[in-house]
């Protein structure tokens, strides 16, 4: 059978945020037309696709819908019903499938995956161990603290996290989540953090980007900067060792992106995985021969795996909300966009989102540079006028 789907057929996303957004957009211009499925009725996909079915994300009709539409549909976002992605399989080809969403998507599940795949990725996850109970937190060794409390599911920027030094603390942030059954973590000492970006296509064969180093603040991802100033070769090709042995054992066919902690000692742990093309795969666009979201298309349509060599170093800036305020007040002010664009290499993205929250994603901006200094330099420059 001929898994090749040629533009302009219709591609499927269930999820309406600013990925299915970017999808969309290089679907777009690759010829394909685009679906979205969202609940909300506007969205910063919905904008950007052909169509926006205004449904929920388990609405049988809305599937249908999608399904009867599309020749192949994909997912932005990773806590999209395993079962929807069931049901649109029995009619539409389907990637990534219900299988890699739910191991992404059950931190006890992916855990689990990682430790059963280690012989072959050659890398572990932190020590860790389920909490469902009072007792379980009662049984909880002294190797484990201080540790990160993780709700299993729906966790996300932080979110559904908290940090933990002694059993009471666990105690209390367990009650505090409403009792969910959560993963406690160790605390490990990160010397830095990298993402693995990887897409597998039906035919097995896989692609691995260059490794990027992200930085964090708040849970959130502030920046990504490729190549990262701090990794060895060594971490590196152990990096995309790993992750390529992971979407082979997952049998995975779309993006994917891994993200690692690196401890002092240069060893790698997998921390976790995102179904899914990634912020910190962002910079890909402006940055690389293929898009994140270009390979996601690829991939979907059955169309030979792109090109993944970055052609400049990029440093990549999430824009939160919180650049539209000053200080603590409630008074938005428009960004200096015009001052941040005239810097060198600068490419900026926003997601169409009207209300400007803080915390929230609003868009992001890659700096390109023939070298990574001249990047940095630059966005420390726009970090210095947006504030
Ligand atoms: P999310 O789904 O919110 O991205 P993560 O598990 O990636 O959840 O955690 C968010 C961030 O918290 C990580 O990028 C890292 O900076 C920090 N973190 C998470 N787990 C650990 C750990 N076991 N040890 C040290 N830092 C951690
Ligand atoms: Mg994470």
């Amino acid at each position: 059978m001929s898994n090749v789907k040629n533009p302009p057929a219709w591609l499927g996303v269930m999820g309406g945020g600013q990925l299915g957004r970017m999808f969309a957009h290089a679907a777009q211009s690759m010829g394909y037309n685009v679906a979205v499925l969202e609940p909300a009725a506007d969205c910063p996909a919905g904008q950007a696709a052909n169509r926006l079915i205004n449904a929920g994300y388990s609405d049988a009709p809305g599937l249908d819908a999608l399904a009867a539409q599309c020749v192949a549909v994909t997912t932005e976002f990773e806590n999209v019903p395993a079962d929807s992605l069931s049901r649109l399989a029995q009619s539409v080809f389907v990637a990534p499938n219900a299988h890699g969403v739910s191991v992404a998507q059950d931190r006890i599940a992916e855990k689990s995956f990682f430790v059963a795949s280690a012989a072959k990725s050659g890398v572990m996850p932190a020590p860790h161990k389920v909490i469902d109970s009072d007792a379980a937190i009662d049984a909880i060794g002294d190797e484990l603290l201080p540790g990160i409390l993780k709700t299993v599911r729906m966790g996300y920027d932080g979110k559904g996290q908290v940090r933990v030094k002694s059993r009471e603390d666990v105690r209390a942030a367990y009650e505090s989540m409403g009792k969910v059954t959560c993963l406690l973590e160790k605390m490990l000492p990160l010397a830095y953090e990298v993402s693995v970006l990887t897409a597998r296509g039906a035919d097995g064969a896989s692609v691995v980007y260059p490794i990027a180093e992200n930085v964090h603040r708040d849970g959130i991802l502030f920046t990504t900067t490729v190549p990262g100033p701090n990794i060895t070769a060594d971490c590196a090709a152990k990096a995309q060792r790993a992750a390529q042995a992971i979407v082979a054992e997952l049998g995975y066919v779309g993006v994917l992106c891994i993200e690692f902690f690196v401890l002092a000692d240069g060893s790698l742990v997998v921390n976790e995985m995102a179904p899914r093309p990634h912020n910190s795969g962002h910079y890909t666009i402006d940055a690389c021969v293929t898009s994140q979201f270009a390979q996601q298309v690829r991939a979907m349509a059955g169309l030979p795996l792109g090109d993944v060599r970055q052609h400049s170093p990029a440093v990549m800036l999430n824009i939160l909300g919180d650049i539209w305020y000053e200080g603590e007040g409630d008074d938005v002010r428009e960004p200096a966009w015009d001052k941040v664009l005239a810097l060198p290499g600068a490419n900026l993205h926003l997601y169409g989102k009207e209300e400007p929250r803080r915390a929230r994603k609003m868009g992001h901006l890659t700096f390109v540079a023939p070298t990574l200094a001249e990047a940095q330099q630059h966005l420390n420059a726009a970090c210095a006028i947006l504030g």
